[in-house]
């Protein structure tokens, strides 16, 4: 079911929050708010809240909390398309006739109807493979290729015959009518005449699963010499290019319990390494890694170690495939095997133990970037020197973390060999701002320094829910590098944009600024249903949380410098070392300056 947007707008203005809540629980005028026990944990002394003005509730015990629809999702265990329904009913507002609905109910049925198709194919194919006497070809080929039984079994490989029509009768005689046919993408269309005849003729069949294990796609791998060596389905109901990676349905876990997972091209980089024993692989599918993919995979893991072919072409699809990486946050490393080999010629030649040693020893991103940009430029001449630094640069601007940017940016300037610091200087503020031109600098810290907001934070972001009047003093008073390393720099984000925009200020409005992110939604009714804190708190002023987050900033930097004089140390690199001091005295400087401003709120979370 689906509901038009105009409708659920509607909706969530005119749905009274206290009343469709008050039917579930008792709730008690206190202030602007209204309280009760709370009917997600057990307690005895009220901590539930509801306010009416902001529209939203939370729970100071569970921390529960969202909208009206979060609520109705949350106590009667439904799902969104029901919540609304739901809602609408108790507020007295009539349901719209769901024009949307019929053609994503017919989306859907298609949907099913491809796959249903498929999964006959498949069965078939298999079939084929196992036991045709042309499928020998096949078998033969997957022998030479030392590919086993179990693992053919594993990956559902099939074979599909030469012939024009054999899939097509077989699907016929299994009921499918030529309209489901011809839209399941099994078939080619014939060109200006009707019927059609198999798109997949003496072909190895590798299925793409989705990641519940249905089929919703084919590649075939030519057995004889033809030019296309790899055909694809075409797009269907089922299918959308890009937006799946295969062998993922199978390798999922795997990736999870790794903590990272290697990022492969084709078929077969993919099946011999699952062979050999290494599972928390995934592969792109030879088209460029789309974004849809990155969300995908982390969903599973945020580290990812590219292991594409070592040719020219595979060296370039990596370099694409960082760019996309590093846009959704994640860490990458590339690893590039010996003599431009690809994962499956390497395991049978040098087997899985040096595969493992290998990956183990796998570039960070930067690193691959760098050594690519210089390998056939001279550093000591200036127009080689500025083409390397404008092809590194962007690799280092589109990493979200800035504790990470940084690092990756000394490194890039120390490889370059660029030791000046006025220039050092520029070229960090040419990419520190963000991501990309134009694009939206949207940069999430990949590691927050803390799960939960410091005092400070919530202090400050009460006063700003709370005080209309101060809000846009406090907001004007904070600069990007204040906030972009807490974990509430979204929200800080969000609200400079909408109160630059002069938008309303609302849960609603905040949760679209920030498109749901996970962290905003569980962070947000907590820090928006502070007021009692803000009452608390009202000597420390708005200035003072800011020089509170100025500090923890400096603090962060200093730990992280003693780090890394620790290394300088122990390695004997005694220049690094001066110029690590010379910086921690300089913070230490600026943290003392700070400090009497500031510490009565340095607590933490
Ligand atoms: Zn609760």
């Amino acid at each position: 079911m689906r509901y038009p947007q105009t409708f659920i707008d509607d909706l969530k203005r005119q749905a009274d929050i206290v009343r469709v809540i008050q039917d579930y629980v008792q709730l008690k005028k206190k202030g602007a708010n209204w309280m009760s026990c709370c009917p997600f944990h057990k307690e005895k002394t009220p901590s539930f809240s509801v306010s009416p003005v902001k529209e939203i509730f939370y729970c100071f015990g569970c921390h529960k909390g969202g909208s009206v629809f979060n609520f109705v999702m949350e106590i009667e265990r439904v799902s969104f398309p029901e919540a609304i329904k739901l809602v609408a009913e108790k507020s007295g507002v009539p349901l719209p006739v769901m024009v949307d609905d019929s053609r994503f109910q017919a989306r859907r049925l298609e949907s099913e109807e491809v796959i249903e198709l498929n999964k006959w194919a498949l069965e078939w194919w298999e079939q084929q493979l196992e036991s045709s006497a042309e499928g020998r070809i096949a078998r033969d080929y997957l022998k030479a290729r030392e590919i086993t039984d179990e693992t053919s079994k594993t990956f559902r490989l099939g074979y599909a015959p030469d012939s024009w029509e054999a899939l097509s009768s077989h699907l016929r005689q299994k009921g499918a009518t030529q309209d489901q046919i011809e839209r399941s993408g099994l078939v080619v269309k014939k060109e200006g005449g009707t019927g059609s005849y198999d798109r997949f003729r003496g072909r190895l069949i590798f299925p793409v699963m989705d990641i519940q294990g249905k089929p919703i796609a084919f590649g075939g791998r030519t057995l004889r010499d033809e030019d296309a060596k790899y055909i694809n389905s075409p797009e269907t109901a089922a299918y959308i290019k890009g937006r799946n990676l295969f062998g993922l349905n199978l390798t999922r876990d795997e990736i999870r319990r790794n903590g990272f997972v290697i990022l492969v091209e084709g078929f077969l980089d993919l099946i011999v390494p699952y062979q050999f024993g290494i599972r928390n692989v995934a592969a792109s599918l030879g088209t460029a890694l789309t974004p849809d993919q990155v969300k995908l995979l982390a969903r599973f893991a945020r580290k990812v170690v590219v292991n594409y072919d070592g040719d020219k072409a595979g060296v370039q699809a990596a370099k694409k495939a960082i760019e996309i990486l590093l846009a959704e946050d994640l860490e990458v490393k590339i690893l590039v095997l010996p003599d431009g080999a690809d994962p499956d010629d390497f395991l049978k030649k040098s087997g899985a133990t040096e595969y493992h040693r290998r990956r183990g020893e796998a570039q960070p991103h930067i690193q691959f970037v760098i050594d690519q940009a210089v390998v056939d430029r001279k550093l000591s001449n200036p127009a080689d020197k500025e083409a390397a630094i404008d092809e590194v640069l962007p690799y280092v601007r589109a990493v979200r973390s800035r504790i990470q940017k940084r690092e990756y940016f000394d490194i890039a300037m120390d490889s370059l060999r660029i030791s000046d610091a006025t220039m050092r200087r520029e070229l960090w503020h040419s990419i520190r701002g963000g991501f990309g031109d134009g694009a939206r600098a949207r940069q999430i810290t990949s590691k927050p320094p803390q799960v939960k907001p410091t005092v400070a934070e919530e202090h400050l972001l009460s006063v700003v829910f709370a005080d209309e009047t101060l809000r846009g003093s406090v907001l004007r008073m904070l600069q990007p590098e204040d906030y972009e390393d807490l974990v509430t720099a979204e929200i800080f984000r969000a609200l400079l944009e909408l109160d630059r925009a002069n938008q309303e200020i609302t849960f609603d409005s905040l949760i679209e600024k920030t498109d749901g992110d996970e962290r905003v939604t569980a962070l947000l009714p907590m820090l928006m249903m502070n007021e009692s804190l803000h009452a608390l708190n009202e000597h420390y002023s708005p200035e003072e949380c800011v020089f509170t987050f100025r500090l923890m900033k400096i603090q962060n930097r200093i730990d992280e410098l003693r780090d890394q004089s620790s290394i300088a140390e122990r390695e004997g690199d005694t220049e690094k070392l001066a110029k690590l001091s010379a910086e921690q005295t300089e913070l230490a400087k600026r943290r003392k300056a700070l400090l009497p401003k500031a510490e009565a709120l340095q607590t933490g979370g």
